[in-house]
């Protein structure tokens, strides 16, 4: 029996070994030159997201904000390299984002999206950032949680998927969880300062689209559709270019600290 748990310990840790010392997105990693952001417009196609109160749905408000974030961050790197999960009103399924930001070597992963209150809840207003918490995931199975709503319907994401993707996202979290925490401190910054938006805090849940994203992840609820005054501004060209504007700020901040760290490895 000993040995049997000797042999999955050295198993898990050289698995870990293998997967960190190949991870081109790893702070250690000193050849890799290249920042790429990964940015996660949330739901589209066939899935709208949450509603608003006037009727307009989820995914046709954080698609614009992730094409200005996009236009904003091009505009200030030439040598950036800027991934959108999806760019038009397509469906793209939650473990696929992942993937993607994945074979592209993402620094950084931001997902994008906008709340709804509960139906029992009382108003709410404001944004909310959001960092994965592994021992939140199973607990998502049970869809209590909005975000991982749509999946029920769409995507066969088994508990095969789930156990694996758990694994290597305990891995990762101990490499990144850092990068994430103060990732989330700057946004919160940016979007109190920049935004009309009041804050409402940061949160950890089990949100899978978090899960197999192998780098600093973030999600960001913008708002409250469901939020008269939030819907408003959320709507507006003016609210979206300034919550784009904050994550922009907030991305500056995260690359200046993240390059200057490297730096000191080399
Ligand atoms: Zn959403």
């Amino acid at each position: 029996m000993r040995r049997i748990i000797l042999i999955s310990a050295i198993l898990i840790f050289s698995l870990a070994y293998i997967i960190l010392s190949n991870n081109n997105s790893s702070p250690q990693n000193k050849d890799n030159r290249i920042f790429t952001v990964i940015i996660d417009a949330g739901h589209g196609g066939k899935d709208p997201g949450t509603t608003g109160l006037s009727g307009i749905y989820e995914k046709n408000i954080v698609l614009p904000i992730a094409l200005k974030l996009k236009n904003n961050l091009a505009k200030e790197y030439d040598d950036m390299k800027i991934v959108l999960t999806r760019d038009k009103d397509e469906f793209i399924e939650l473990k696929q984002r992942g993937k993607i930001a994945n074979s592209e070597n993402g620094n950084l992963f931001v997902s994008i999206h906008c709340n709804a209150r509960k139906s029992e809840e009382n108003d709410k207003s404001g944004f909310e950032i959001y960092l994965l918490d592994l021992n939140r995931v199973d607990e998502a199975k049970s869809i209590t949680l909005e975000e991982n709503k749509f999946i029920a319907f769409n995507e066969k994401i088994d508990s095969a998927y789930i156990t694996q993707n758990k694994i290597l996202a305990s891995i990762y979290q101990q490499a990144y969880l850092g990068y994430s925490e103060r990732f989330s401190t700057m946004i919160e910054t940016e979007m109190i300062k920049g935004t009309s938006l009041p804050s409402r805090g940061h949160f950890q849940a089990g949100f899978w689209v978090l899960l197999s994203a192998s780098m600093p992840t973030l999600l960001v609820e913008c708002g409250y559709l469901s939020n008269k005054t939030d819907e408003e501004y959320l709507k507006s060209d003016k609210g979206q270019e300034e919550i784009a504007k904050s994550i922009f700020k907030a991305i500056r901040y995260f690359k200046m600290d993240y390059d200057f760290e490297n730096s000191l490895m080399e």
